[in-house]
């Protein structure tokens, strides 16, 4: 009888031994998926379809291997209270919203602790453009210019103890896109925090138009808000390369909560 009680005590502080090691390591593995919407556009400059559609499939395999849903609409009035209610992260891949409504809504979603992700000439703005709100959330920058044709550039890792960058080498070789200038530069405003920039040695960097000098911030976040503007986004070529791969990782998964790889 006391050798039954005593083998049944050590079978039972064994199991919860199994038990309770098994709960404490799924809960480092198995983590809630977070829902993620990306806006784009089918109509207007090819190269920035075509880097949308690539986009669309490199999230959604990343979204198979890290647990996260990536769906995707052509559909801008879509940027809806209703529709973003259990959204944690939006993506704008070519394009932003052009009515009144479908702003207010970004404006609202954004200062309520939604996270963003925007790449290339999402975050185009000029005089025609008419959104100061959403001037002020990418941190001031103004588009002023860009290089032509797309070339490929080398970055600079501003920032290589952020989560963002996590696992990239000190410069990173970024595929042929067209490179934006920003006047004013983002880097001006205090609550923005550059992530990458252009390096100087790719100066003069275009054949047609070409950038020969300047501070040429690619990557930043305005700390203001959970947001990402990265510049890649031009041409079929810019998910070619596995370091640059591992920076939309980072982003992606940064700013839906998780730890970086
Ligand atoms: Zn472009």
């Amino acid at each position: 009888m006391i050798r039954f009680g005593l083998r049944a005590a050590v079978i039972a502080v064994m199991a919860l031994a199994v038990w309770s090691g098994g709960a404490a390591a799924q809960s480092a593995t198995a983590q809630a998926p977070f829902h993620v919407v990306a806006f784009w556009t089918d109509k207007g400059e090819p190269d920035h379809i075509a880097f949308a559609k690539q986009a669309i499939a490199f999230y959604t395999e990343l979204g198979k291997k890290q647990n996260f849903e990536f769906s995707s609409t052509l559909n801008w009035d879509d940027l809806n209270a209703v529709r973003l209610e259990d959204v944690q992260v939006v993506v704008w891949l070519n394009d932003f919203p052009h009515n009144a409504a479908q702003r207010a809504a970004f404006e609202e979603y954004m200062t309520h602790g939604g996270a963003w992700l925007g790449f290339h000439v999402s975050a185009y703005n000029d005089e025609s453009t008419g959104w100061p709100w959403f001037v002020k959330f990418l941190g001031g920058a103004v588009f002023y210019g860009n290089n032509w044709p797309p070339l490929p550039a080398l970055l600079d890792v501003d920032a290589p103890s952020d989560p963002v960058a996590k696992g990239l080498a000190k410069t990173v070789n970024s595929p042929s896109n067209e490179w934006y200038i920003w006047k004013p530069s983002p880097r001006a405003n205090p609550d923005v925090k550059v992530l990458l920039t252009l390096d100087p040695k790719n100066y003069p960097i275009g054949l047609k138009d070409t950038i020969t000098a300047g501070d040429l911030p690619v990557v930043w976040t305005n700390t203001k808000f959970h947001m990402i503007y990265m510049n890649m986004g031009h041409g079929d070529k810019i998910f070619d390369s596995a370091e640059q791969n591992r920076l939309f990782e980072n982003a992606l998964l940064w700013l839906g909560g998780r730890a970086t790889p």
